[in-house]
């Protein structure tokens, strides 16, 4: 999408006779153009990684477990979503990576795999947050990864690599994002920095409120001021995981519990705010075929998605926009008896903690029993010697891609549940894309990634503030 286009169309909310790059023009967009403005607060929540599959699996297992639909699907089932297929493509791929992914929402420009806001002809392009900072609102970013990764970073960072952690830390205290929370204590911590800065000090002398527990985080006051709260070293717990381990339980929050204090904290801003609630490891169980990673961290999510419910639902200035950036492995339920699904509820604890207890020196009793501890099945001696070949790295399957042990865990777990994968990475799917709320009207149908920049900024009115020349400092 050139300048030019993007000006006129800023100018014109001339969405309906918007031609993208790909030469694919959007039809739609006449009603959010009448609501121009109306939009008070943006709430955008993505599951990463989340194929069609996750999505069902979580559903189903919430109405056999709990009685339940998601509430996804509850909002679904009442109408009170839009509900569109969207092209997550990047600039120079088909299958995008988190990092283009959250930069073609945050700037309105598709950019290369792995770039933050900085598109192929190398101008920086400011992201979302500041942009709606500048207009008055608060800001939040909510994460159960480390804070700097891709996704909460693609919506407030430049930068050429997501790989760059400590550089987005220090762009989110200079952006001032008012409410940050997540893991990934080692882009804060001075002891764990290359450069030695304590960001946890700066941030205090910002003002900023600073917790590294749960206890802490409610001991203080996280619904009013600026908040970092980074509650892990790396990544925060798999939701699995975290509710079998007491320690984690006592010390992290859970997505749905930092939502609703971010939701409490922002919303205090009479101009109204913009968040991301990511749950950012639903992306990390299916890269690694972890059914019990993946459909509880989905459930995790889905309590967000609640709680964004309980705030914007009976109100008519909140714009709920809940999608994912891409597919991944794209797991799926295999034709068999409905105990094999029901058996996902009986698990303990991921296939990522089942493979971080064993190594190449693993015997097959350690490989069955670990497994047993943790997800009740009893796995023959035949299969744990295919996952003991694979941590040997002697095993060798027809699709290549296959060898490695969290394949072939999650191959012998698809044996007892029957949940299968075809392959460890992202996948160019057209994605789910749902939404509820003034604006939501403009994002129906087949909807292009970069489009969603577009029908927030004009939602929300905040169009002046959009200048796609000028470059944002390099830091
Ligand atoms: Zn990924």
């Amino acid at each position: 999408m050139s300048h030019q286009t993007r000006r006129d169309f800023l100018k014109t909310g001339a969405l309906s006779t918007l031609l993208l790059g790909s030469g694919i023009a959007i039809a739609g967009g006449c009603d959010a153009i009448s609501r121009r403005g109306k939009t008070k607060n943006i709430i955008f929540l993505v599951s990463d990684g989340m194929s069609a599959g996750t999505l069902q699996m979580a559903d189903t297992m919430l109405r056999r477990r709990d009685g339940r639909p998601s509430n996804w699907v509850r909002l679904l089932e009442d109408s009170t979503l839009k509900r569109g297929l969207m092209d997550m493509a990047s600039a120079d791929r088909i299958v995008t990576d988190s990092a283009a992914a959250a930069a073609s929402w945050g700037c309105g420009y598709r950019v290369n795999n792995g770039a933050l806001n900085i598109t192929p002809d190398e101008v920086h392009r400011k992201p979302i947050l500041p942009l709606f900072k500048e207009s008055g609102k608060t800001t939040g970013l909510v994460t159960t990864t480390e804070m700097t990764h891709a996704t909460p970073a693609g919506f407030a960072a430049n930068v050429e690599s997501r790989g760059m952690g400590e550089t987005i830390a220090e762009q989110y205290l200079e952006r001032e994002i008012d409410v940050l929370m997540g893991g990934g204590n080692n882009h804060y911590d001075p002891e764990m920095r290359e450069d030695g800065r304590d960001l946890y000090e700066e941030h205090r002398e910002a003002g900023y409120f600073v917790a590294k527990t749960k206890g802490e985080l409610l001991a203080g006051d996280p619904t009013e001021g600026k908040v970092l709260g980074i509650f892990t070293n790396g990544h925060l717990p798999y939701t699995l995981d975290h509710l079998n381990t007491d320690n984690l339980l006592e010390n992290v929050p859970t997505l749905a519990e930092m939502t609703d204090l971010a939701i409490q904290n922002l919303s205090g801003n009479p101009n109204g705010f913009i968040m991301q609630v990511e749950g950012g490891r639903v992306d990390h169980a299916a890269h690694s075929n972890d059914v019990g990673g993946l459909i509880y961290d989905q459930i995790a999510f889905d309590d967000a998605i609640g709680v964004a419910m309980d705030f914007a639902q009976g109100r008519d200035d909140t714009l709920v926009i809940i999608t994912t950036d891409h597919g991944n492995a794209n797991p799926g339920y295999n034709s068999s008896a409905d105990e094999y699904f029901d058996s996902i509820q009986n698990h303990r604890h991921t296939a990522n903690w089942i493979r971080a207890g064993l190594d190449e020196n693993s015997s097959i009793s350690e490989i069955q029993e670990r497994i047993q501890y943790a997800t009740g099945y009893e796995i023959p001696e035949e299969q744990a010697e295919l996952y003991q070949q694979s941590a040997r790295g002697t095993y060798r399957a027809a699709y290549g891609r296959m060898n490695s042990t969290s394949a072939v865990l999650g191959q012998i777990l698809a044996n007892h549940c029957h949940v299968n994968w075809v392959g460890g990475s992202h996948t160019g799917d057209y994605v789910e894309l749902a939404s509820f709320g003034p604006g939501s009207e403009a994002i129906e149908g087949f909807v292009i990634n970069t489009q969603l920049f577009d029908v927030m900024t004009e939602a929300a009115g905040v169009t002046d503030y959009v200048d796609n020349d000028q470059t944002v400092a390099h830091l």
